[in-house]
């Protein structure tokens, strides 16, 4: 079967403070680099595939990330997958907006990929991907959503 996972949030953690702060910088280099290396894993994708399963990380984080992110995933002996970039943001980052942007991204990707389960920790995402593909199972992880 074919898996995918989203990275930040479902596979790496997230600090949404310390990704506002960057973003209220004007997204400096050095800064955003410290972030994504210093990410934790909290997930790993191979604790939910069966042997034979393909396994895909499909990512919404800019593509210029690329090369840290490829670090972040060898160091944590994910080196070997294989990441797809959604696309590069063109619209205000940490809004509903933007979450809807990278849904069509992820999409696409999950439909070019026949990928038949998706892990993601976004609820908007995960609700418009429902929408979009309804004959994939989305799941969604570590919901903030509290009942
Ligand atoms: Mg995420």
């Amino acid at each position: 079967m074919r898996i995918g996972f989203d990275l930040d949030g479902t596979i790496a953690d997230l600090d949404v403070g310390w990704l506002n702060r960057i973003r209220d910088l004007g997204t400096p280099e050095g800064e955003e680099r410290s972030y994504y290396a210093s990410r934790n894993k909290i997930l790993d994708p191979y604790y939910l595939a069966a042997e034979g399963d393909d396994v895909f990380i499909i990512t919404g984080r800019n593509p210029r990330l690329r090369a840290i992110t490829e670090l972040w995933l060898s160091k944590n002996g994910l080196g070997h997958l294989p990441i797809i970039f959604t696309g590069e943001m063109k619209v205000p980052v940490g809004t509903n907006e933007e979450f809807r942007h990278v849904a069509k991204g992820k999409a696409a990707a999950l439909k070019k990929y026949n990928i038949r389960v998706y892990f993601e920790d976004n609820e908007i995402v995960v609700r418009a991907l429902r929408e979009a593909l309804p004959e994939v199972v989305i799941v969604q992880v570590g919901s903030r959503i509290r009942w």
